[in-house]
């Protein structure tokens, strides 16, 4: 992915994309203490960008470092990078980490950095697939004591990655994770939604990413008086569900077919979220 014409925004500026490089002495190339964002831009508007701004900010405190950019920096980062790069359909990806001035488990003396990249990036899943054939994770999201688990950082993709590969070598698209107790918390890189006579049940967000996705969804089926449920889901719960979505920035709304054995069909509930979500990226829907 590094070799490729187009501009990265590192440290304050632009730089040709295959110049965008770090020391191999990164602290967050070993000890995981880098953040990201994933944000969409749709007709050259960057949908909720600040909030993703925020959330960068956030992640980097949590992980107990302060980036000196603000929102609106970060923000104005960000556009200028599309702009640079001739883009109006793109996935943004904002990152910041601890850099090479120190060796170690501590990292007081190291500096922050941040980049921005930004590329074409169509559907995040297999746009082929009629719906998403997920399996169940072997790795099971930390609990909120264990793990900073608000925080979009890269440490909480090692076991992500892994159930990712997991799923795909056994020819699913992507793996479902339950949380510490055993109750379904959310996919690789994408919350879970599920319908059961027309209300919308989601796992409460108390351990994983409350998705920027998530909220806005949970937001547009409150708008059309829908009704949501945020509470624990067990997995012996899956059997009576109707429908299942996955909600994230990169991969927007997609349906699920199924989880392990248990099957999921398409139905209207779905397909209007995905329709206001469509409306609502690309300004057809007015922000509620
Ligand atoms: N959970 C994980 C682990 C993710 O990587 C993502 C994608 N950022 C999400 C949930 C969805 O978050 P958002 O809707 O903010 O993109």
């Amino acid at each position: 992915f590094d070799d490729r014409d187009g501009f990265i925004w590192m440290d304050g500026g632009l730089v040709p994309w295959r110049s965008a490089n770090v020391h191999v002495l990164t602290h967050a190339l070993h000890y995981a203490s880098s953040v990201f964002e994933g944000v969409r831009a749709y007709g050259g508007t960057i949908f909720e960008l600040s909030w993703h701004s925020r959330r960068l900010r956030e992640s980097a405190r949590l992980l107990g470092f302060e980036l000196p950019w603000s929102v609106e920096a970060i923000d104005a980062a960000c556009i200028e990078t599309l702009a640079a790069n001739g883009l109006k359909d793109a996935y943004v990806r904002p990152v910041a980490w601890r850099g090479s001035e120190q060796m170690g488990v501590s990292a007081i003396r190291t500096r922050p950095h941040l980049a921005i990249a930004c590329w074409a990036w169509g559907s995040y899943f297999d746009p082929d697939a009629a719906g998403l054939r997920l399996d169940i994770a072997p790795w099971r999201r930390p609990p909120p004591y264990c793990a900073p688990v608000q925080a979009k950082a890269s440490g909480h993709y090692m076991i992500a990655t892994m159930s990712k590969h997991h799923a795909e070598g056994r020819g699913f698209h992507d793996a479902l994770m339950f949380d510490h107790r055993g109750q379904v918390a959310e996919a690789t890189a994408a919350n879970a939604f599920f319908v059961k006579d027309g209300v919308l049940h989601t796992p409460a967000a108390d351990c994983f990413l409350n998705g920027i996705t998530r909220q806005t969804v949970i937001g547009l089926a409150r708008r059309r008086g829908i009704e949501v449920v945020e509470r624990a889901i067990w997995p012996e719960e899956l059997e009576g569900f109707e429908q299942c979505f996955l909600t994230g920035s990169a991969a927007e709304i997609v349906g699920v077919a199924s989880i392990g054995p248990w099957t999921f069909g398409t139905g209207e509930l779905s397909r209007q979220m995905r329709k206001d979500y469509a409306d609502l990226v690309r300004g057809r829907l007015a922000a509620g």
